[in-house]
């Protein structure tokens, strides 16, 4: 433990990056520290304003059904305040249209409930409640340049002003880098002497356009419509959903490095031919209140800090700085917040275990089980980019072609029977695990409408999932 952190003011956890993983990991940090500080390279905005720090808010940002409750759980009466700014709770099944090159799903209620924002106004009523909360200070305007080594661990970060000027130091007990997938937390532990861990890409060549809408909510009896791009042969798809204040994001998606437009025109035009006539007629009846912006940097990114040989004590990695997912399943935000709470159930683990203060062992310890939560959400995200002929990246095996035509088969049911719908939402909600999608029930469904030979690797397939 750091002295100079302790100094009289009792343990100190610092948090770098004050994006959606940050913010979460402060809040539950505050529960295991006395004082929790968070770094943040932009200037506070005002609120619900973009920061150039997360250029990626300009897009639709879907919060699963998971990621909300985690959320809820964190600052209860958070969706309060999102209700009063007029970003309902609605059933995805219910008001949601999706529309998948397998069908258009079921509309129905599913059990599967979520409130959809932009992403800045989220992250500032998030932001709010940590800094409601008294236990977490910002410093903002100041970039993280390195760590500061002690033993064989980190004492803290040196950081700078945006403006420049001299470094200086902030020590802590615990510092967390949440600080996005940009950010070169690999050079910093290279700079200690480390060695940078392996960095596994996979990438689909996906990219956004995206567009801000006025439009009052009771003109429509959805609130959001999804046509996803489908491998092998419809790289073009496009979602729009409501957000707050009456406005509408309009989100297209160019995949196998099919760039999706940024001129008026081509993004009218590429939403007149997409399959559901939703996103084009909304559009043409509301009002434009931003540029189209573009964006395409997508592909999933893992740095397996888990396996390195030799890791410092007291320092973690989490958020987007870990992993970054292709986009297209809205996992990101939802990921880091489950990791933010598994990093809070490690410590709670570290009191038990070594009991004190000591935080020996816990790095190692919480890289481990970070990469194990993140796992099926990454498996997801690259098995679907893998349909892409286009994709670049390491491979998985064979049985993940079974995997796909399993998955096809779920979607295909889900467009009519309710069972395999609301088991596949949850799932893709992360409400459930994976595994519930080879429940006997449903297994039993996909095998019917299977071809001999896929029935015959669904079930060794079965068979390993339930080893
Ligand atoms: C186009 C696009 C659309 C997306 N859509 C979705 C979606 O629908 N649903 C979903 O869940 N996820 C989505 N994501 C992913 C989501 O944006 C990320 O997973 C999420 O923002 C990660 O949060 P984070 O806190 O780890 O990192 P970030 O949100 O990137 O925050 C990192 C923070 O660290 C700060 N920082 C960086 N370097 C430093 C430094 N040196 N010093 C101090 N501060 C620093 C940055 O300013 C920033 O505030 C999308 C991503 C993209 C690119």
């Amino acid at each position: 433990m750091s002295l100079s952190a302790t100094n009289g003011a009792g343990r100190h956890a610092i948090v770098l990056g004050g994006g959606i993983a940050g913010l979460v990991a402060a809040r539950v940090l505050t529960d295991h520290f006395d004082r929790v500080t968070v770094l943040e390279r932009d200037k506070p905005g005002s609120e619900g304003a973009f920061r150039a720090g997360v250029p990626q808010s300009r897009h639709a940002h879907v919060l699963l059904a998971k990621g909300h409750a985690c959320v809820e759980q964190l600052f209860p009466g958070i969706g309060d305040e999102m209700e009063a700014a007029g970003a309902p709770l609605y059933d995805v099944g219910e008001r949601c249209i999706s529309i998948y090159p397998q069908g258009r799903l079921l509309r129905r209620r599913a059990g599967v409930e979520l409130r959809l924002t932009s992403r800045m106004f989220r992250e500032r009523l998030i932001r709010r409640r940590v800094v409601e909360g008294g236990r977490v200070s910002f410093r903002e305007g100041v970039v993280v340049q390195g760590l500061v080594p002690e033993g064989c661990g980190v004492a803290g970060v040196r950081i700078r002003n945006v403006e420049g000027g001299a470094e200086s130091t902030v020590f802590a007990d615990l510092v967390v880098a949440a600080c996005g997938r940009e950010a070169p937390v690999v050079d910093w532990l290279v700079a200690l002497g480390y060695p940078a861990p392996r960095e596994v890409v996979v990438d689909a060549g996906l990219s956004y356009s995206s567009r801000w809408y006025r439009f009052p909510r009771d003109r429509r009896d959805f609130y959001a419509v999804a046509e996803l791009p489908g491998a092998p042969d419809r790289p073009r798809g496009g979602v729009a959903f409501m957000t707050e204040h009456d406005t509408w994001v309009v989100t297209l998606m160019g995949t196998s490095r099919i760039r999706t437009p940024t001129d008026e025109s081509s993004f009218n035009v590429w939403v007149r031919a997409l399959d559901n006539p939703h996103i084009h007629e909304l559009i043409t009846e509301a009002e434009p209140i931003s540029p189209i912006y573009g964006y395409a940097r997508t592909d999933n990114r893992r740095r397996l800090f888990d396996r390195m040989p030799s890791f410092p004590e007291r320092f973690v990695v989490l958020g987007d700085a870990a992993a970054s997912l292709n986009p297209l399943y809205g996992q990101g935000m939802t990921v880091g917040a489950l990791g933010a709470l598994e990093l809070g159930a490690c410590l709670e683990e570290q009191r038990e275990r070594v009991g004190g203060r000591s935080l020996t062992g816990l790095s190692r310890r919480f890289q481990r089980c970070l990469a194990r939560m993140q796992e099926p959400a990454w498996v997801m995200a690259t098995a679907e980019d893998f349909r892409w002929p286009g994709t670049s990246g390491e491979r998985p095996g064979p049985a993940q072609k079974v995997a796909e035509a399993y998955f096809n088969i779920i979607l295909r049911l889900a467009t009519r029977d309710p069972v395999v719908h609301t088991a596949m939402l949850r799932v893709t909600h992360m409400v459930d695990p994976m595994s519930e999608l080879f429940r006997p029930d449903i297994v039993s469904r996909v095998l019917e409408c299977s071809t001999r030979p896929v029935r015959k690797a669904v079930g060794a397939l079965v068979e390993q999932v339930a080893r």
